[in-house]
């Protein structure tokens, strides 16, 4: 009997595992933290159900549309577009395929020329049919943003704020393929909170898989041939070897240096309230770039009511420095929202140093994986995303079913 051995139960590791369990194989899932999911993690604290980082569930992408049981779920949406601040005051900017007649009522909220709406309908256009989210071109998002010679305005309050929150880098590095790809599915699809927080998407996966098959609390330390050496001092024979770890792990155990400045880092915060926002909307908010520490806040019960104990609001707020600290969160909320800092009480905070990965950077560590018939699995290997991590471990788990 061939033996299979997943290293890593992040969503990749676990699609790849689900899938192999829907066919009826036999394999071992290592991980090395005591509980699944990877970067997708929710946690109860003081009632309220708190992600490891401010994300969403794109419930358009093809493999989220495949792979998860999204009828079971209790999803909430948020709508489509942003609060953006302008002229000191938040005003919702609206996707007019979702909400036109909002979008009409507030058409200048985000400072956009009528320049500004023809260049959007024609990326709309663009973006119309399948897209590919990395092709060769080596034009960057900012480029892009720059070459459609969008208003200042513009790209300050929305723009480019918004595709610093998908991408985890302000300077918007990542290939402008991507901005057209993220583009159509916030334009087409909605994003979503589940009850339980994001972690739901790692328990839907897992849920299929028998215990038995899974170790937490456990980390492979080095390959030797056709060996796993465990932390534990055990070591597991494979046949097929789905690395599907973070790609720092990945560069270890395959004995490559990992690529310097290869991640974006960042830092959600999370805050209760005893009072709703005025901003009743259930929107990201946008700071405008460079004038906040803060890349954007949300009120999440407004969006999914089940994240907080009743009468109670959960507040939470990104930024990319990993140095601030609650007060100074704190005071940035209250100086735009014009409440006072004892307004807003912090639960806890996150900071996940290497939240993305950029793209192209892991060329050598894929090359060298494939030398030694090491299959290597998660977002960093394609694009970063859940879609990403999902079609991932698909891919390699079909590969194997092809070969046995
Ligand atoms: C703050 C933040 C915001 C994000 N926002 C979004 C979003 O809004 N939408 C979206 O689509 N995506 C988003 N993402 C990206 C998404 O979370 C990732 O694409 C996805 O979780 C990657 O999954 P993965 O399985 O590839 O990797 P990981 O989640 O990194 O999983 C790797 C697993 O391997 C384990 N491991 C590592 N080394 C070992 C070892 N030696 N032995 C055993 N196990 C090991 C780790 O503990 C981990 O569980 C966001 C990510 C972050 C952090």
């Amino acid at each position: 009997m061939n033996s299979i051995v997943i290293v890593g139960g992040g969503i990749a590791g676990l699609q790849a595992a689900q899938i192999l369990q829907r066919k009826g194989l036999d394999f071992i899932l290592i991980e090395k933290s005591m509980s699944l999911g990877g970067r997708v993690q929710s946690e109860e604290f003081q009632g309220y159900i708190l992600d490891h980082g401010f994300q969403v569930l794109q419930t358009a992408y093809p493999e989220v549309q495949r792979s998860l049981q999204l009828s079971k779920w209790d999803l909430s949406y948020f709508q489509s577009g942003a609060y953006v601040l302008n002229e000191g005051k938040f005003k919702p900017f609206l996707n007019p395929l979702k909400s036109p007649l909002l979008f009409l009522k507030n058409l200048n909220a985000a400072g956009a020329t009528i320049f500004d709406f023809l260049r959007l309908a024609w990326i709309w256009l663009k973006t119309q049919g399948s897209i590919s989210p990395i092709n060769s071109d080596p034009e960057t998002t900012s480029e892009l943003i720059s070459r459609y010679r969008f208003s200042e305005k513009f790209q300050r309050n929305f723009l480019r704020p918004f595709f610093s929150g998908i991408f985890l880098d302000d300077q918007l590095g990542p290939p402008a393929s991507l901005f057209f790809y993220y583009m159509k599915q916030f334009l087409e699809g909605r994003a979503a909170l589940p009850k339980q927080g994001m972690g739901a998407i790692a328990l839907d996966l897992a849920s299929g898989i028998p215990k038995d098959k899974i170790r937490t609390g456990v980390s492979v330390t080095e390959i030797k041939g056709k060996s796993l050496q465990l932390n534990n001092g055990d070591t597991l024979h494979f046949d097929h070897l789905l690395v599907a770890t973070d790609p720092k792990q990945a560069c270890e155990l395959l004995k490559i240096d990992f690529p310097p400045q290869a991640h974006f880092g960042s830092k959600t915060f999370y805050f209760s309230m005893d009072k709703k926002l005025e901003t009743l909307l259930p929107l990201i908010h946008l700071m405008p770039l460079y004038s906040s520490p803060l890349l954007h806040f949300s009120c999440l019960s407004q969006v999914n009511s089940a994240l907080a104990p009743e009468g109670k609001h959960l507040i939470s707020a990104t930024s990319l420095q990993m140095d601030l600290t609650d007060k100074e969160v704190a005071q940035e909320l209250a100086r735009v929202l014009g409440l006072s800092p004892n307004d807003f009480i912090f639960l806890k905070s996150f900071s996940i140093p290497h939240s993305l990965f950029k793209v192209g950077f892991f060329t050598e560590v894929c090359q060298k994986a494939a030398e030694e018939n090491i299959m290597l699995v998660g977002d960093y290997t394609l694009f970063p995303s859940l879609q990403a991590a999902l079609s991932s471990g698909r891919n390699a788990a079909e590969k194997i079913l092809q070969d046995l």
